[in-house]
């Protein structure tokens, strides 16, 4: 490790010692039905949110805590696994899971490790540095991380408590925790969507975003691109990289989007207060921004266009898609294309019940549609299926003590977007979201635990000083 490193880290436990107050523990770990101490909380998904979540509950004095993934150490996330472009879209000064501490930060990071002048010099973050970046952050602060475990089913359990059952090579295992956070990322309250058109086609002509794609085999070969937001970019770069004959992306609308609205709403009111609004302006605000979709930056898009085999075709969504001996017949209102391979990069959709985790709760989630109807202009069966959260992230129910025990799952991902504007799944919202996640769940274990506050206050009995008393003098007993 070099010097500036070693200094670096010597800085952030100095800063976190600093600003540790108040430093008391104030939870007591209950019994789980195994008798052995459960967890407060328990994270789900150790990518950017779950660290930072973490972080912020040991900040918090919450540190019976634990962070689960199912990938292996540094596979977390899309990073280095589906992510096909060469640097963040975010710009380099959006700090994150530092939770505001500078020392933390990617550039105190960045500037360790490369120098300051190679910080000036950065346009935008590679995503492998990022990657890196949070492998290193999880370490400094300490985070309890467990690779190889998923999990597969959450229920209640005795005691208030939920039991998740997670699997790891070597079995099953049932941990039991308060509270269980939902940090799983874009697909984690649903999926990647393949378009109904091509839904019919095999793994080896069609794939979406997240699935792995062996762009060398594309190699001379005609490629369909479908979806026109960054990672459509991205996606067509890689093929055009890889020496694909000819690249062409279909863009549904007339004219491509090339406002980015998340650029628009980075500032403290909205990232902060968009929870409080009411449900007619959230609405409102979510649906223009989630329908208009994320824009995608210049670099995205140059790194396609310098291609002179690429093409993009806008008002051409794909009609129907048709097996041929060749590949695949795409129809669009601009023609009929032929492809040798078709790549989705249309987003994800809300799917509850096709999630492991919440197969005892799907059906009784309550959604956007279940609690707010829009006027007839603003609706969108999509993103009314969105889970209409509770103020601390929770999830509520659709059917009142059903499943009452999901209010102790908490969810932050895309899936919180509808309720709390960006919050999961985004860099820039990560400071102002992750500390009130981290305040939600703190009063959800303060106030249950408040029968034990109130015995512990009332037996509390430690003087905090000597009180001298002078003997009364001769004569002056009474
Ligand atoms: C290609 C791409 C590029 C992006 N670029 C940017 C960008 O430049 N700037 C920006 O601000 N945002 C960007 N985003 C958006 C967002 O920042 C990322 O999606 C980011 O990864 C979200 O972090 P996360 O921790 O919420 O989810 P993830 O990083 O996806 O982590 C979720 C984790 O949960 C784990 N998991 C899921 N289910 C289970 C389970 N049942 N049990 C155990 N583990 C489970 C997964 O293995 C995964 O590691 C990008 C997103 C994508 C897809």
């Amino acid at each position: 490790m070099n010097n500036a490193l070693t200094a670096l880290e010597a800085r952030i436990h100095a800063d976190l010692a600093r600003t540790a107050h108040p430093e008391a523990a104030w939870l007591t770990p209950r019994l789980g039905p195994d008798d052995r101490p459960a967890l407060d909380v328990l994270v789900v998904g150790a990518g950017q949110s779950g660290l930072a979540i973490a972080f912020g509950l040991m900040r918090s004095q919450v540190s019976n805590i634990l962070v689960l993934d199912k990938s292996e150490k540094g596979q977390e996330g899309p990073w280095l696994t589906y992510a096909r472009m060469h640097t963040l879209r975010s710009p380099k000064h959006f700090t994150g899971p530092d939770l505001d501490i500078p020392s933390l930060t990617y550039q105190s990071w960045h500037e360790a490790r490369f120098g300051e002048e190679n910080w000036r010099r950065l346009d935008l973050i590679p995503r492998a540095l990022w990657a890196e970046y949070l492998l290193w952050f999880r370490r400094i602060v300490d985070l309890p991380v467990r690779n190889g475990c998923e999990v597969i089913e959450i229920s209640p359990a005795a005691g208030g408590l939920l039991a998740a059952k997670v699997q790891t090579s070597a079995g099953i295992d049932t941990m039991f925790a308060r509270k269980i956070v939902l940090a799983t990322g874009q697909e984690g309250m649903g999926d990647w969507i393949i378009p109904e058109s091509l839904r019919h086609l095999p793994l080896s002509l069609c794939a979406h975003t997240a699935q792995p794609v062996d762009f060398t085999s594309l190699r001379g070969k005609q490629v369909a691109v479908i979806g026109a937001g960054a990672s459509a970019f991205d996606n067509a770069a890689a093929a055009l990289e890889a020496g694909a004959a000819e690249v062409h992306l279909f863009c549904r609308r007339a004219e491509i989007q090339v406002i980015q609205p998340y650029r628009w709403l980075t500032f403290r009111g909205f990232l902060r207060h968009f929870c409080d609004l009411d449900d007619a302006w959230r609405w409102r605000f979510m649906r223009a921004i989630l329908e208009m979709r994320e824009g995608f930056p210049q670099a995205t898009y140059d790194r396609c266009a310098r291609h002179a085999n690429f093409h993009l075709h806008e008002g051409a969504p794909i009609e129907a898609a048709k097996e041929t001996a060749r590949g695949v017949e795409l129809q669009t209102p601009r023609g009929v294309f032929s492809a040798d391979f078709v790549i989705c990069a249309t987003g994800i959709d809300m799917n509850f019940a096709g999630r492991l985790e919440l197969q005892n709760c799907a059906a009784n989630i309550a959604v956007w549609a279940d609690r707010y109807q829009p006027p007839m202009d603003e609706r969108s069966p999509r993103l009314g299926r969105f889970p209409y959260l509770a103020d601390d992230y929770a999830l509520r129910e659709r059917v009142a003590g059903d499943t009452p025990w999901i209010a102790d799952i908490h969810v932050f991902a895309i899936a919180s977007t509808m309720s709390f504007g960006p919050s999961g799944s985004s860099i820039n919202a990560m400071t102002t979201a992750v500390p009130k996640l981290v305040h939600g769940l703190t009063r959800g274990l303060f106030r249950a635990d408040i029968e034990r506050h109130w015995a512990s206050f009332r037996a509390y009995d430690v003087p905090q000083a000597v009180v001298g008393r002078q003997k009364p003098a001769m004569g002056e007993e009474r």
